[in-house]
């Protein structure tokens, strides 16, 4: 447990998503009070979670740093090895083989990782209040809340054009081994993660911890229009829409599809960097998806609302006054912001990379790996000497706590004591003033 705050405050959580449960977790370890806000009853969330997540080492070392380690590899699978294939053909292009612990995914169950943030923040003492929807807030008053809208005035994701659909979606591991094509999967080690690359469309695939289901996950060009805004994590969605949105893949990809579970469906968006994170008053600050809205399906989504609430707690493990909050606030946006927008770009990268158009360039990429594959390499050529492992140490290898540390020893201290010298002035100039009063008298 990490010390507690001289002066511990209450925070308003819009939003019992990963960024507000971990929210809840950091800040109560640090002693402040929460209550979380969330507009779905339990019951509801249960039945739209659904389909995997993929978590890098930047935010299972935050978990485990929470003590969470042994309840998070009961529900997920830490993957060691991604084969790599061609999405029309299925082609096998080769593998890449994570080299340390310490640089390796850990893919699970969506609901099981809600859930168990959930039941973590209630066990730290955090208040949630299942189907509360926020309508509205002020920051010109003693309520911190996290809502986007206030802060930055427009609905960001309902501005940005579609870009490509992210199906999130299941498929029964006892489906997939009845089928002598899908069960070849289980052939391969449980920490096999799988991808197929292909023009404008990608999928990856996993193993899913707790459950004997296999992840599926599918980025499509949309071959119509997008779908309308209403699209949702939540599910409900058309199996066979999806199967059509599929377009030409090959045969085992089709079938998982036909094997799979009710999809959700989201909309790939980019979006521009948000400029403010924090409202007028310094009351309220954005965080997650809010501050920092990741395409769908990014192996950093749920990461980035980690590391947010890591930092966010740390910075407020230092609150001695109220009067700090407005600093605390602003610090936490210098912070983050940089960080989230270097992962943002690399994310964009990453799905251009996965679903480039068929031509020269994706076919020259191909070519690249298949012969790092034939001369016995890595698909990806990530060795220890590239220049692709050093962008890795520093995506996966960032530790928010040590960042906020750093900001506080840097910064925090500083503006401390020069606060503190101020006052200090001020209390002489009063004195020397009620002296010089005195002797007038
Ligand atoms: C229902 C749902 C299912 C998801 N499923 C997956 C998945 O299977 N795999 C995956 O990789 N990612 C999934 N995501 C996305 C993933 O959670 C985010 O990309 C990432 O983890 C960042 O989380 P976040 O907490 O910042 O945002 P979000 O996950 O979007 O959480 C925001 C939360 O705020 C709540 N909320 C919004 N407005 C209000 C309001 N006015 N009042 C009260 N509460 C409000 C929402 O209900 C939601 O729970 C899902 C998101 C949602 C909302």
């Amino acid at each position: 447990m990490s010390g507690n705050a001289e002066l511990a405050i209450k925070f308003l959580v819009v939003g019992g998503g990963i960024a507000g449960l971990a929210c809840a977790i950091a800040l109560r370890r640090v002693g402040h009070h929460v209550v979380v806000l969330e507009q779905y009853s339990d019951i509801d969330i249960s039945k739209m979670l659904h389909g995997g997540i993929r978590l890098p080492p930047n935010a299972s070392k935050v978990l485990f740093h929470w003590g969470l380690e042994r309840a998070l590899r009961q529900v997920s699978v830490t993957s060691s090895a991604i084969n790599v294939e061609i999405y029309e053909t299925g082609e096998f292009i080769g593998t890449h083989r994570w080299e340390e612990e310490v640089l390796r995914e850990t893919g699970g169950d969506f609901l099981f990782l809600h859930a168990f943030l959930y039941d973590t923040a209630i066990a730290a003492g955090a208040e949630v209040r299942a189907g509360t929807t926020v309508v509205s807030v002020s920051g010109d008053g003693p309520r911190v809340t996290v809502v986007q809208e206030a802060i930055v005035g427009k609905d960001v994701l309902d501005a940005a054009p579609c870009q490509s659909l992210f199906y999130n979606t299941t498929v029964p591991g006892a489906l997939m081994r009845a089928d002598p094509q899908l069960a070849s999967f289980f052939k391969q080690p449980v920490e096999t993660m799988f991808i197929w690359l292909g023009n404008n469309r990608s999928a990856v695939a996993f193993r899913m911890g707790a459950k004997d289901e296999f992840a599926l996950h599918m980025w499509v060009r949309p071959m119509q229009k997008g779908l309308s805004d209403d699209d949702c994590w939540g599910g409900g969605l058309d199996l066979k829409e999806m199967q059509r949105q599929l377009g030409e893949c090959e045969p085992r990809l089709l079938k998982m599809a036909k094997l799979a579970a009710t999809p959700a469906c989201v909309q790939v968006k980019m979006i521009l960097p948000i400029e403010d994170w924090v409202d007028e008053h310094g009351r309220m600050v954005i965080i997650g998806e809010a501050a920092h809205p990741l395409p769908a399906g990014s192996l950093q989504g749920g990461a980035m609302a980690v590391e947010d609430a890591a930092v966010l707690a740390k910075l407020f493990s230092h609150l001695r006054n109220q009067d700090q909050i407005l600093t605390v606030l602003h610090a936490f946006q210098d912070l983050r912001e940089d960080r989230c927008a270097s992962v943002m770009h690399t994310e964009q990268c990453n799905l251009h990379f996965q679903m480039m158009p068929a031509g020269p360039q994706q076919e020259r990429c191909n070519q690249e790996m298949r012969a790092r594959t034939a001369q016995g390499g890595s698909v990806f050529g990530v060795s220890e000497a590239s220049e692709q492992w050093e962008q890795l140490k520093e995506l996966w290898g960032y530790d928010a706590d040590d960042e906020a540390d750093d900001w506080w020893a840097k910064w925090g201290l500083l503006r401390e004591r020069a606060k503190q010298r101020l006052l200090d002035m001020e209390a002489e100039m009063n004195t020397a003033r009620l002296r010089s009063l005195r002797v007038r008298a």
